[in-house]
């Protein structure tokens, strides 16, 4: 989600500003929204479903939210001076709510970090006990981004990372 403005970019044009601009870029990092992966069916070859879910109420409020900070902090007298035009929203999508929502619904990306699926915990209906082994399954284990409790705030490359080295860790003993 961006907000772009630009001196040197025409308010009607949709395509990005050319010339000097400076975006700000609302991100919804504590995540409300809850996908899931589940079984097609019985058969291994068949895909499984997976159901994004994106933009649960409150994230969707977040990132509007952020939006208007956006638009409050360009409008701000030391940086609005410096500015002339707003290309993205852009000036057809007004300031009421509903407006900022509906381009938030159209516009909003993921940052591609969805993680666990298939949490690890010490309770029985978690999928991977602590030493990611599957429940109910003998000699399994997952080892990737799924095992992870709650989806993080930050970039998750890294933990899983480590969660393959801890796991290395576990199976050698
Ligand atoms: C475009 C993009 C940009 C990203 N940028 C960043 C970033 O800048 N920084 C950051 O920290 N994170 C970034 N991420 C997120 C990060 O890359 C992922 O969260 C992370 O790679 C997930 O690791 P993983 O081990 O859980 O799964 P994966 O990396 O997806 O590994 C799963 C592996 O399992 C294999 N596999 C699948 N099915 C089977 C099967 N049936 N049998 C055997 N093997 C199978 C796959 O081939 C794959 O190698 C980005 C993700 C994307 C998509």
């Amino acid at each position: 989600m961006s907000v772009y403005r630009s001196p040197a970019m025409s308010c009607r044009s949709r395509s990005l500003p050319e010339g000097h601009r400076i975006s700000l870029a609302p991100l919804c990092l504590t995540c409300h929204s809850r996908g899931s992966v589940t079984l097609r069916s019985t058969n291994v070859r068949d895909f499984p479903i997976v159901r994004t879910n994106f933009l649960h109420d409150q994230d969707l409020a977040n990132l509007a939210n952020g939006l208007e900070v956006s638009r409050r902090i360009c409008a701000a007298p030391s940086l609005a001076r410096y500015l002339n035009c707003e290309s993205l929203p852009g000036p057809r999508v007004g300031h009421d709510r509903k407006a900022i929502e509906d381009y938030v619904r159209s516009g909003a990306k993921t940052a591609l970090h969805p993680t666990s699926t298939c949490a690890m915990g010490p309770e029985a209906s978690a999928v991977v006990d602590l030493k990611l082994r599957v429940r109910g399954v003998e000699a399994l284990r997952v080892v990737d981004g799924s095992v992870i409790p709650k989806v993080p705030r930050g970039n998750t490359t890294a933990p899983i990372i480590m969660i393959a080295e801890k796991a290395a860790n576990m199976i050698q003993g």
